[in-house]
């Protein structure tokens, strides 16, 4: 395969961007090579500036649950384009959307729309703490909820990829009341909250943790969480930014049958544009500004074409077996990952539920929280990666990001990706 063009446009970019992309999980720095430029993509499909095809399982990393560039979605988009972009004003769209997403997500009676995941959970973390008058929260070391201050401790995916524990730029007092905990871990809560009596606001999670790898909660803990939560007068935050609306159109919450105070989301919910959005219960919602103490803004916010993008998409999410043929999809591409990597000898922990899926090249019993997770092999996942890149498979560029399956995948895609898969075990 020729990557000329993308290897001219990775040192153009370069120069005129720091390491030449915009968000650094898109380096490959961590799998050893240079990033591919994209061109164009349709479906299950993408192609490079140098007009190499590959089936993606990146999706945008997470957004693009229906394939790429859904007719569907882009005829409503099209439509918006020709009423104007952006007002600054309320439209009748954002509250079909939000009506939409409160049919959705169980645990949503209001909510408010944002542009991004970062926001969703920064303005989550800044609610919760305004509603309780308490300042400390609770996260888990590993869950990554984008890159605000205060929950730039110990974040996971793009930081632990690039081996930093935490970033300069962030001051002390910005972390000081950040409270770090192991993932999986009900004691450690628990003692937390019993040492910080009165202090704790929230606790912010990943109910399916999907930026160090894919790990699942164990049995008893969100129901667990919540419990400590109603004990101690503390919001519990689901981050369903990666979750929300892919394993279950309600998220984890419907998939697992807890129910948090609040939610954050973003990716699918935007349909491949710029949203995020944090829902929850009404009492806490309305400390929000206007009608409450708690500022919270955003020029774009709600904004139009975005928001068509987004219901068109949960729309098409709504159909029946939808769920169903995603799940069957995830199953058939980690069944065949496992005879594949079971085939070759090399050691490896699979967790998947329903479209996100992970292989952790580890020969560790069970990935339960970042240690565990943390003895995958990384550089035998860089050694994988440019043999399926090679083949024409795109998976993220890092062993502690998620697979996604969408719809649009067909069985011969997951099936020509297991082949490839299969062969380049023998060379790991
Ligand atoms: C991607 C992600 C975020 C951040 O969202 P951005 O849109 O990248 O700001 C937050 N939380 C989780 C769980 C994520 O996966």
């Amino acid at each position: 395969m020729e990557h000329t063009s993308s290897s001219a446009a990775f040192v153009g970019a370069c120069r005129l961007i720091p390491g030449g992309v915009n968000s650094p999980v898109r380096a490959f720095k961590s799998v050893g090579c240079d990033p591919v430029f994209y061109d164009r993509a349709k479906g299950s499909h993408v192609w490079d500036v140098d007009g190499n095809e590959y089936v993606d399982f990146v999706a945008s990393w997470g957004p693009m649950i229906l394939g790429h560039a859904p007719e569907g979605v882009l005829d409503r988009v099209r439509e918006q384009l020709d009423r104007g972009t952006s007002y600054g004003a309320p439209t009748l769209i954002e509250a079909e959307m939000a009506q939409a997403v409160i049919d959705a997500v169980p645990s949503v009676e209001m909510v408010r729309f944002v542009s991004s995941g970062t926001e969703a959970t920064m303005s989550a973390i800044r609610l919760a703490r305004g509603y309780t008058g308490r300042d400390k929260f609770i996260k888990f070391d590993g869950n990554y909820h984008g890159h605000s201050d205060a929950l730039l401790v110990a974040a996971g995916s793009g930081l632990l990829t690039l081996g930093i524990p935490s970033t300069p730029g962030v001051t002390k007092g910005a972390a000081a009341d950040t409270i770090v905990l192991p993932y999986n871990d009900l004691d450690a809560v628990r003692e937390a909250l019993e040492a910080n009596a009165d202090q704790v606001a929230a606790i912010i999670l990943e109910p399916i943790a999907g930026n160090m790898g894919v790990v699942l909660p164990r049995e008893g803990f969100l129901a667990g969480l919540r419990a400590l939560c109603d004990e101690h007068g503390v919001v519990l935050i689901f981050d369903e930014v990666i979750s929300g609306f892919r394993v279950a159109l309600g998220g984890a919450q419907e998939l697992y049958g807890v129910t948090p105070d609040l939610t954050t989301m973003g990716k699918i919910i935007g349909g491949g544009f710029p949203v995020g959005a944090f829902g929850g219960k009404r009492e806490i919602m309305e400390h929000l500004a206007p009608i409450g103490p708690v500022y919270q803004a955003g020029t774009l916010s709600g904004n139009p074409v975005a928001m068509v993008a987004g219901l068109a998409t949960l729309e098409a999410l709504k159909q029946p077996g939808v769920y169903a043929e995603l799940d069957r999809k995830g199953a058939r591409l980690a069944d065949g990952l496992k005879a594949a990597a079971a085939g070759a000898g090399i050691p490896a922990f699979f967790t998947r539920v329903g479209s996100i899926a992970c292989m952790f090249f580890t020969d560790a019993p069970e990935v339960y929280d970042w240690p565990t997770a943390a003895t995958s092999d990384t550089d035998r996942y860089g050694r994988y990666f440019r043999s399926v890149l090679e083949a024409g498979f795109t998976i993220a560029p890092s062993q502690f990001e998620a697979t996604f399956v969408s719809l649009a995948h067909t069985d011969a895609d997951i099936d020509t990706y297991i082949a490839a898969a299969a062969a380049a075990m023998t060379t790991l």
